[in-house]
């Protein structure tokens, strides 16, 4: 890749943001689609976000992941946001257009399509989510807009996760369950699809996972965990052994990645390259 006078800027900003991985696997999409862009990673102080931002019309960058702390607090110095975004309080992605910045929320598609293109379609199914933080928003929200039949949360705390769900059921009926509760393993026996979205059996602490009852679970359901590292969770492990479908959160962080790539560049990048590279940079990473 050579890096002109013409080459165009994107970047992430977050704080701290040395580790993302988005500039691996979008330089993979950005060489592999042959087109003349770089993208970077810069860390923006949360004193500094506003400068940042006028920085980025300033100097004509293309466009911006934003990532944690920043993805609520953007929100007031863009000129629009799209209507994910808009729900979930939250812009993962910034587009410039031509002066005029318009902010997006790419989690909800990134994790809508990861499934969709592993084979599940979740339309009229049974949805169980384990967990309901920053990521399970968006999880939520694609859900809903996919129409599954029934969605029920299971946490450990439910008091401090029905003002979330109390929210979100003004789009569809959502049960917010303790997960070791019986009324919590009836929704497990009926579910088509479990999602994990707690850091449960997140690296280092790979012997984790949330406290289910996996002789509950039906053989054969799709099961997804958004965690990547390590690629297997136990979890994932333990529903495959289960004879379960399993799905990774690679998909979902390349999927978000695809989705901005595609606003920024109007071009579908190449996933399987973004994949490849995402997991190159992981297994380096160890
Ligand atoms: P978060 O906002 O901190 O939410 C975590 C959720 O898990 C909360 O509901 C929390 O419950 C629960 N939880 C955390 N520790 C727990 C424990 N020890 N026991 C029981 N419940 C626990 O985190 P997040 O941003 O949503 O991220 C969650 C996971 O998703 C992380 O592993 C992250 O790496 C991954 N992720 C993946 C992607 C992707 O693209 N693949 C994107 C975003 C996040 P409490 O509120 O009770 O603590």
């Amino acid at each position: 890749m050579i890096i002109t006078g013409k080459t165009k800027v994107l970047s992430v900003i977050g704080n701290p943001v040395a580790h993302s991985l988005s500039p691996v696997f979008q330089n993979a999409a950005i060489e592999a689609a042959g087109i003349d862009y770089v993208y970077t990673a810069m860390p923006v102080a949360n004193e500094m976000l506003e400068d940042a931002i006028k920085g980025m019309k300033a100097f004509s960058v293309c466009g911006l992941n934003v990532t944690i702390p920043h993805k609520e607090n953007v929100i007031k110095y863009l000129d629009a946001i799209d209507k994910d975004a808009e729900i979930l309080g939250a812009v993962n992605t910034i587009v410039n257009d031509d002066g005029r910045l318009i902010g997006y929320n790419t989690d909800v598609v990134g994790f809508v399509k990861g499934m969709k293109q592993n084979g599940f379609e979740p339309a009229g199914k049974n949805a169980v989510l384990l967990g309901a933080g920053g990521a399970a928003r968006a999880i939520i929200w694609g859900l809903v807009q996919e129409k599954v039949a029934s969605l029920t949360i299971g946490v450990r705390n439910v008091p401090k996760v029905k003002p979330l769900v109390d929210y979100f059921s003004q789009y569809m009926e959502i049960s917010l369950l303790d997960w070791q509760s019986e009324t919590f393993d009836q929704a497990l026996q009926g579910a088509e699809l479990l999602i994990n979205a707690t850091p449960l059996g997140m690296y280092p602490q790979v012997d984790n996972m949330p406290p289910i009852q996996w002789d509950k679970v039906q053989d054969g359901i799709f099961v997804y965990d958004i965690i990547y590292t390590p690629a297997e969770t136990l979890f994932l492990k333990t529903a495959r052994e289960h004879g379960c479908k399993t799905l990774n959160g690679e998909a979902m962080l390349v999927g978000q990645g695809a989705e901005s790539f595609r606003l920024w560049t109007g071009m579908e990048p190449d996933q399987r390259v973004m994949t490849k590279a995402l997991r190159k940079a992981l297994e380096q990473g160890k």
